[in-house]
């Protein structure tokens, strides 16, 4: 990505000498301004320069970082790629604890249960936990969880092309498993990373503190990772999970609450 326009961009005209000093191009002195201030402007302290690429790239992280794709440019063989069909989705059903009880200012949200579809080959497994299982039911879901995508990771290896790279330094790529929220960047990742962060988990986490773009989760029991993501950073905004679930294509389905 680049900016063609930045004076469009920050509303005004920076300085050519970089001194980073702005003038609103709209007030009626501003030619004058700025020419009184080009008598005696040094520019910048240490003089920095921004190199741009000479072609402008689309921000994919997706596609980009997706390991069978670069396998398979690096092989020129891009056009084999195709659609994961086995894929995890999940959801946790939250209830408000008001924290302070005077102004409802603060409220802490509590997870009650929580509930995950496997799609294998067209079939779903269901998996669901709540407090009767214990307290520590989202540890109990998560380590289930691993368990289910052994047969989600079969399924999607048995579905990709075959490509061998016959190189000694090649190193080859742990594959990874979905496991899709839909608005889950914000409260349910929050919620469950404190519990993923357990023994003989490693987490690789994209975002802010306050948004999950992308969080991924290594066992080392499993030779596979698990990658938390949220459908909504992938699909244009505004979108109800109504809505979501009517252009997925999922005709007959009736979401209740
Ligand atoms: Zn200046």
């Amino acid at each position: 990505m680049y900016i063609s326009d930045i004076d469009k961009v920050i509303n005004g005209k920076l300085c050519p000498n970089n001194c980073q000093m702005i003038f609103n191009t709209k007030n009626q002195n501003y030619k004058r301004d700025l020419a009184r201030h080009l008598k005696y402007c040094q520019g910048p302290e240490t003089a920095k320069q921004v190199k741009l690429d000479h072609l402008p790239k689309p921000y994919y992280p997706h596609i980009s970082n997706n390991k069978l794709l670069q396998k398979l440019v690096a092989t020129g063989q891009s056009d084999l790629l195709s659609p994961t069909l086995n894929y995890i989705t999940f959801d946790f059903e939250t209830v408000e604890s008001i924290i302070n009880g005077v102004d409802n200012l603060i409220a802490q949200l509590e997870p009650l249960p929580i509930a995950s579809a496997a799609t294998i080959n067209g079939l779903i497994t269901t998996l669901y936990f709540d407090l009767r299982d214990g307290t520590d039911f989202i540890e109990q879901w998560i380590s289930q969880l691993f368990e289910v995508a052994i047969k989600v990771n079969e399924a999607n290896q048995s579905n990709i092309p075959e490509v061998q790279i016959n190189d000694k330094n090649y190193i080859p790529y742990k594959p990874q498993v979905s496991v899709i929220g839909f608005n889950s960047k914000k409260f349910d990742m929050n919620l469950l990373l404190k519990h993923l962060i357990k023994n003989r988990t490693k987490i690789q986490y994209m975002g802010s503190t306050t948004q999950a773009k992308q969080t991924v989760v290594s066992h080392q029991d499993y030779d596979f990772d698990l990658r938390f993501i949220d459908i909504l950073s992938f699909i244009p905004p505004n979108n109800t999970l109504k809505q979501f679930v009517e252009k997925f294509g999922t005709k007959g389905i009736k979401l209740t609450k």
